[in-house]
Formats: C-alpha cells, structure tokens, sequence
C-alpha cells in the first residue's frame, strides 16, 4: 500500500517550495550526512494522520525554463509511473506557457488522476488569476500559496481521498522483499541467479522500460514476494540523470515491502545515490540487508572484508546495525545466506519484547544511567512499552519528554540493540508524558 504524490511542473512554478511544505513536519529528522548534501527529491509527509510519500521529480533540474522537452518528458513519465496522484504545479503570475501546454499534454494522456495546484495566490486579489488553467481540462484547480501554506490544506484533503485504500488484498500474507540499489549493481542478476530465469532481459533500445514484476520465491525452505525495481532505463545519454532517476523509481518499490535487499557495486564503493535509497527505506522503517556485490572483482587478502565492511558502517551512520554480506550472483557466492538473513531481518522486524521483560532489562539500563536533569529537574522513566506498529518502535513514558535529548535516545536505542536482536531493522523511540 503506497500513497505517493508526485509533483510535476516546470521550473520557477514552486515545486520545491510545495514540497517542502508538504513535507516540512518531517525536515527536523532529515540528516546531513558528512559531504553528501541530501537530494530534495523525497520526503515524507502526513495529513490527518494518513502518512505519504512526495517526490519531488524536477528536484534535478533547476533554474531557467531553458530546458529540453526530453527532460520535462522524464519528469512526467516518472511521475506517471511512481505515482497515485499527480500534483502537476503552475505559476497564476505568469500564466500559461508553452512548457505547461507541453507537460499538461502529456499528463492528459495518463489515466493517473491530476490536480492542478495554481501556485503564488499569495493574498485575496490574486484569486481568480487561476481560472485560465481550466483550459487543461483537469477539472477543479486548487489555488495555493506554497510559500504561505495558503490553500495546501484544501489540495491535501483532496490528495488524500485518491490514495491506495486497500491495494494488494489480493496478495499472499508472505514476506515482501524489494530488490534495490541504482543502476548495474546487479540487481537483475541476482533475480535471475535466485528465479533461475532470464526475466528481466535488459534490451538495446535506449529509453526501454520494463514493468514492476512482482515474484512468488518458493523453494530451499522460503516463500516470499521477490519485489522488484520498475522499470529502471538502463541506457540513458546522461549518466548522472539515470542515477538520479532510478533513486525515484526505487520508491515504490520500497515502500511496498517488508525487507530490502541493498546492493552495491564492491567496485565502486558506496556513493551519494546509494545512500540515497538507503534512507529511503530508512525513512519508511523497513528491514534492510546490504550486499556488496561483485566480490568476486575484488582482490583479497585477509583484511579486505573486515576493512571494507567497517568503511561501509561509518558510511550508513547512524543506522548502521544492518547485516553486510559479500555476494557474488556470477559465482553464486552467499546468495543462499542472502535469503537467510533477509528471513532473519523480516523476523527482527515484527519482533515483539514482552513489557515486562522490556521494563526488567531497560529500568536497570536507565537507573545505572539516567537521563541527565535539566535545569534542576530529574526526568524519570517510569514505564516502557512496545507499540503495536508494523516496525519496532518503544515508547518511554516520563514525567518530562520534552527534556529528553537526542544523544540520550541514541543511548538507549543501542542497549535496546545490544539486549535483544533487531539487527538491519529501523527503531524508533519516542517519549510520551505519563
Ligand atoms: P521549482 O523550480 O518549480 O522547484 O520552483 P521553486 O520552489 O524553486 O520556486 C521558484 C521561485 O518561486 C522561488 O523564488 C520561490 O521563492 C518562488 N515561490 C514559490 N512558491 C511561491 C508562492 O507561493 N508565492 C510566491 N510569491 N513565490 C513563490
Ligand atoms: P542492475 O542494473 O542492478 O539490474 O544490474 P545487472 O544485473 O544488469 O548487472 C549489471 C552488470 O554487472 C552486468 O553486466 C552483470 O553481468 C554484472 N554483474 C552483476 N553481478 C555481478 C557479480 O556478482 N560479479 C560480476 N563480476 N559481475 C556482475
């Protein structure tokens, strides 16, 4: 069950302001990773409680309207595919122009639903610039004001109706297992070397996509949904655009699953895309093995594997107890392993801690190290509970949650991981006033 929304546009309407502010509950946990400044291509958001997805598909090409119509068409193209609603923006101060006419064409040969989100009706005498954009034959237009919030409530309201009320009903109750990672790390290859088929023929033609192809895995023991990445475009002119697309179409992907199996390329180390989707399951709370595929490329001695797994765990910082496993789908090497510890992951993550059990262990973490007083006053942890969430995440119930800092909620995520195996599963902590 995914709700995405995507936001399409050319550049100048406010896409990037929207989504911000579609988003912006989320910005404060967003992190900045050490030289890696963090794409603004996706994000989470919430509306009356009801949890979504944005992707933000011009986030790659910014400034002047000079750009190419093959780059509007990725955007749309992408927005269509990865989507459940289309928020497609305009600019009331300009009016139409040609780039709108263009991506409105496009969007209207897409049975995908389309708001328009008349964009910078920042106060009452713009209203009624937007009319205009019935011209597109969308239907009603949401006047807003991205950079005030005007409006978005009204648009959200209307988003939130056209999500995914019950999709994949019709799906076994099995594990699902997203295969994930940008382009030729060898994520077909390890579909094939596991269904043993050539499923996913990567062909010549530039441009070529091909559809999500969901698998029932059943043999060796396991029974699961091999989920894969859509129809990632293999041969692309631009390179990085390729990188930054397939980030996009991992989403989906992502957030329709249990467990994802992260690969890399050992040859190429873990760069700024791969982190990219790694946070994106992250952020979604979902399980995570990471392959360093291609290790047969890699010369060896005794050190390589500890070396290069410990760079890799400074690299997934914070959230780095996560399985590592050295594969090779050319020489088979771990794949089996592969399997294994995914199922181990799927576990871990709807693993439940008895409260009493919980409390026993915890309370004598948290007496043998309280959380620091604040301004004279002692915070108390009187209680702590697992919450019933799909993934793990404990609530510690305290006189005042508001003192709590951060580096203390690190602490105790990591004598929770130390007590109780939760290996490559996000947790979450909150504090609540009892
Ligand atoms: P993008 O290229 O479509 O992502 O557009 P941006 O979000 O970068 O916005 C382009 C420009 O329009 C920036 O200078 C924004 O500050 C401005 N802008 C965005 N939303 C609004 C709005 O609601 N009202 C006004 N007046 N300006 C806006
Ligand atoms: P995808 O884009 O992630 O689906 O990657 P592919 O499965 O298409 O693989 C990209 C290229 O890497 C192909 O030429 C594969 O043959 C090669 N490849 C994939 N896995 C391995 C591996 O474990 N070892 C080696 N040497 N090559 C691999």
């Amino acid at each position: 069950m995914s709700n995405i929304i995507a936001i399409v546009g050319r550049p100048n309407v406010g896409k990037s302001t929207l989504f911000n502010r579609l988003t912006e509950s989320n910005q404060a946990i967003v992190k900045e990773v050490s030289g890696v400044t963090r794409d603004r291509i996706y994000g989470r958001g919430e509306w009356n409680g009801i949890p979504f997805s944005v992707i933000d598909t011009g986030g790659y090409v910014k400034g002047s309207d000079d750009i190419f119509e093959g780059e509007i068409r990725k955007q749309v193209e992408i927005a269509i595919d990865e989507a459940n609603v289309i928020v497609f923006v305009v600019d009331v101060m300009t009016g139409i122009t040609d780039l709108d006419e263009k991506v409105a064409g496009m969007l209207r040969k897409s049975k995908k639903k389309v708001f328009i989100a008349a964009n910078k009706v920042d106060n009452t005498e713009r209203i009624g610039l937007s009319s205009e954009f019935y011209s597109f034959g969308f239907g009603e237009i949401f006047d807003i004001s991205a950079v005030n919030g005007s409006g978005t409530g009204e648009l959200l309201d209307e988003l939130v109706q056209h999500f995914d009320k019950a999709a994949d009903m019709d799906e076994p109750d099995i594990p699902r297992v997203a295969v994930v990672g940008k382009p030729n790390v060898g994520k077909s290859s390890l579909i094939n070397a596991l269904t043993g088929e050539d499923r996913n023929i990567v062909t010549d033609i530039s441009g070529t996509t091909r559809d999500a192809i969901n698998t029932r895995y059943n043999s060796f023991g396991f029974d699961f949904m091999l989920i894969d990445t859509a129809g990632i475009r293999k041969k692309s002119k631009v390179h990085e655009d390729i990188e930054y697309y397939s980030v996009l179409r991992s989403v989906r992907a992502i957030e329709n699953s249990d467990v994802c199996i992260f690969m890399l390329d050992a040859t190429e180390g873990i760069q700024k895309q791969d982190l990219s989707i790694f946070y994106i399951a992250e952020k979604n709370h979902k399980g995570v093995v990471v392959l360093v595929n291609k290790w047969d490329l890699i010369e060896k001695d005794h050190k390589t594997t500890k070396e290069y797994e410990d760079k890799i765990r400074e690299e997934l910082a914070p959230f780095n107890d996560v399985p590592i496993l050295f594969t090779s789908t050319v020489t088979k090497q771990r794949i089996h392993r592969t399997l294994e510890t995914v199922m181990r992951v799927y576990e871990n993550r709807i693993k439940r801690i008895p409260t009493s059990e919980l409390n026993e262990v915890m309370q004598e973490v948290i007496a043998g190290n309280p959380p620091p007083s604040v301004k004279g006053k002692y915070i108390k942890i009187k209680y702590i509970q697992q919450l019933p969430t799909h993934a793990p995440a404990f609530a510690f119930f305290c006189n005042l949650p508001q003192y709590i800092g951060e580096s203390y909620k690190r602490f105790l995520e990591n004598r929770i991981r130390e007590n109780w195996d939760f290996e490559g599963v996000p947790i979450r902590i909150f504090f609540r006033r009892k």
